[in-house]
């Protein structure tokens, strides 16, 4: 049975998979995505989700009125209901941010210092 190894980006020492810390540069080794990276993807899903969600709420409602001559109202008569609508779809937008990250760095190890 052989234990596989990795190098240090940092230090090029070699330590075995699953380390925290390396032991030639005490850098902090990161396997896959950092919280901040997680959290920065997710920020960035959560505006487009609310943007879409303020779309199709208040801009479609909008859009119709104007060039259908309809008479919707905004955010379709939900009032509060439609910024709940747009806040879970902001939340969607997060996970699925922080879920892409996740995906682009997976299987990467990096050492921080
Ligand atoms: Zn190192």
């Amino acid at each position: 049975m052989s234990v596989q190894t990795y190098t240090c980006g940092h230090c090029h020492f070699q330590f075995n998979g699953g380390v925290t810390t390396c032991q030639g540069c005490l850098g902090t080794v990161v396997w896959g995505a950092t919280q901040k990276e997680k959290h920065e993807a997710g920020l960035f899903g959560a505006v487009i989700g609310a943007g879409v969600g303020g779309l199709v709420m208040f801009g479609l409602p909008t859009a119709l009125n104007k060039y259908l001559s309809m008479d919707v109202a905004m955010g379709f008569g939900f009032g509060l209901g439609a910024l709940a609508a747009i806040a879970v779809l902001a939340a969607i937008g997060y996970v699925k941010g922080s879920l892409s990250a996740e995906k682009q760095h997976r299987g990467e190890c990096r050492t921080f210092r």
